[in-house]
């Protein structure tokens, strides 16, 4: 039988993935609220918000002052999704608000052109910039690979571009790698065989930087590529209450994995989140109520499972 790992990570990616990529622009109070009851709910790592530009992303133009609304316990790692160095010049401005950055880049050339206007050698320069810069200031790094699995412009995505591409961010000093299935194109066979060569090749005797699961369920399949993550001995996972979130190209790129629907599955699993399952539920149908439309975690419509049978 596959071993699965005893105990996962969670980074809780709404306020940023899914706030960015919803068409309203939500109110700073309500995502302060918002985020306190994620904080609440045990969520220890959060993405709270972006340093982008203000023009392009609106949705996430309050980013500085909802870092400075919140009350950061000391046992929860707030992050940031930082562009480029412009980005981190903003962010750093707020520099108390927050212990981690994320940068990302794609694995595809057409993708990241698409998505950042430039090349990835071009991006690979400035983030290793940004990444120096951050690591000076003592804060802790994640690289972030879109298209990991596929790209809806290129079609297949070879592993060993995506190894290439992680083994710089890694040599560049971020402690963490994410791997995003940003359009939902990814497998549980492929996700398989993706991870089993790159816990191989970036963690060699266990050692080397912490590997972290971005999954979409734009076609259904974010779970079940959960799964095969986990059997492959991925314990840190990124996801976004109620379903929020996507892509921003191309269009219809919706729906990264439900933070919920992956908490009550590892919970069933006997695999421990630290995250209290009613209490996510209860931001969840929170954020559903700003946004004044349903969502597409599973988890809200059904609730959780009631082994005692108490009925629905
Ligand atoms: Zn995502």
């Amino acid at each position: 039988m596959t071993a699965y790992p005893e105990r996962v990570r969670i980074r809780e990616v709404g306020p940023r993935d899914g706030f960015q990529n919803e068409p309203e622009v939500i109110a700073t109070a309500d995502k302060v609220r918002l985020i306190e009851l994620l904080i609440a709910a045990g969520l220890k790592r959060i993405e709270v918000t972006s340093f982008v530009r203000p023009d392009v992303i609106p949705q996430l133009a309050d980013g500085a002052e909802v870092l400075a609304s919140l009350d950061r316990p000391d046992d929860v790692a707030f992050s940031v999704l930082v562009p480029n160095e412009r980005g981190l010049e903003i962010a750093l401005r707020g520099r108390d608000g927050f212990d981690e950055i994320s940068v990302f880049l794609s694995a595809s050339e057409t993708h990241n052109r698409r998505n950042v206007n430039r090349s990835i050698a071009e991006s690979l320069e400035g983030l290793e910039r940004v990444l120096a810069t951050a690591g000076a200031e003592g804060l802790r790094c994640e690289g972030v690979i879109a298209t990991s699995f596929g790209c809806p412009y290129e079609g297949e995505v070879q592993p060993g571009r995506v190894l290439e591409i992680a083994e710089r961010l890694a040599a560049a000093g971020c402690a963490e790698i994410g791997f995003g299935d940003t359009t939902g194109m990814a497998n549980p066979l492929q996700v398989d065989g993706f991870f089993a060569g790159m816990r191989s090749a970036l963690r060699p005797g266990g050692e080397g930087p912490e590997l972290t699961a971005h999954f979409h369920n734009t076609r259904g399949q974010g779970i079940a590529n959960a799964v095969a993550a986990l059997g492959r001995g991925i314990d840190s996972f990124e996801a976004s209450f109620g379903e929020l979130g996507g892509c921003p190209v191309p269009s219809g790129s919706t729906g990264n994995v439900a933070t919920e629907d992956l908490v009550s599955m590892l919970h069933e699993m006997g695999i421990a989140t630290g995250i209290d399952l009613d209490g996510l539920l209860a931001a969840s149908r929170a954020v559903q109520d700003v946004l004044g439309r349903p969502l597409g975690s599973h988890l809200l419509t059904a609730g959780p499972i009631d082994w005692a049978g108490g009925g629905a």
